[in-house]
């Protein structure tokens, strides 16, 4: 796909004007149907030009073995592209045929931390399932999650704070420091 500059004030909707635009000065304009069919070609071209192509959020979770290693999907409390390890928010559980529990899963974090910070406390089933899951992924039953750095100290929300990274390590070094408090240090 060519690459385009978009520059300040300029909307996809120029874009598309001025490829329509040069269309016209290319083809034979005479011949309005090989005309019709670049702008068909064109439109489609257009489409496709914000160009990530997302993961689908899976839509359950069984096992650690089952769940997905790495996703380009974002946090949903941080919004940070999350890449490995994504933890699953999940809303309720039921069993399937094979008397497994099935997870729900309605969206993904980066860290543990995140979770804490986007559940409200008062989604208690959300919470409790969710802290179940994490559990299962890291092989250690916890009986909460801390809270981690606010969203409001990242760079993109201020100007001043945090880069994604910092603010995901901060998260995590705030998880692992939980665990070892909670497990004797054997995490
Ligand atoms: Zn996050």
């Amino acid at each position: 796909m060519s690459k385009i500059l978009f520059l300040r004030d300029m909307s996809i909707k120029d874009y598309h004007d001025s490829a329509i635009y040069l269309a016209k000065q290319t083809e034979d304009i005479d011949d309005n149907d090989n005309l019709s069919d670049n702008n068909i070609e064109i439109e489609s071209e257009i489409l496709s030009l914000p160009g990530i192509k997302y993961d689908n959020l899976p839509k359950y979770f069984i096992d650690k073995d089952t769940w997905i290693e790495t996703t380009n999907l974002c946090c949903l409390y941080c919004g940070i592209t999350i890449g490995e390890n994504p933890w699953p928010y999940i809303t309720s559980a039921e069993e399937n045929a094979n008397l497994q529990t099935v997870y729900e899963v309605n969206g993904l974090f980066c860290s543990p931390p995140c979770i804490k910070n986007y559940i409200n406390p008062q989604h208690e089933q959300a919470l409790r399932l969710t802290i179940k899951v994490v559990s299962k992924l890291i092989g250690i039953t916890c009986e909460d999650i801390p809270r981690g750095e606010n969203k409001q100290q990242l760079i993109r929300y201020s100007g001043i704070g945090l880069t994604d990274k910092e603010f995901k390590e901060n998260n995590m070094k705030t998880w692992i420091a939980f665990l070892n408090n909670t497990n004797g240090g054997g995490y």
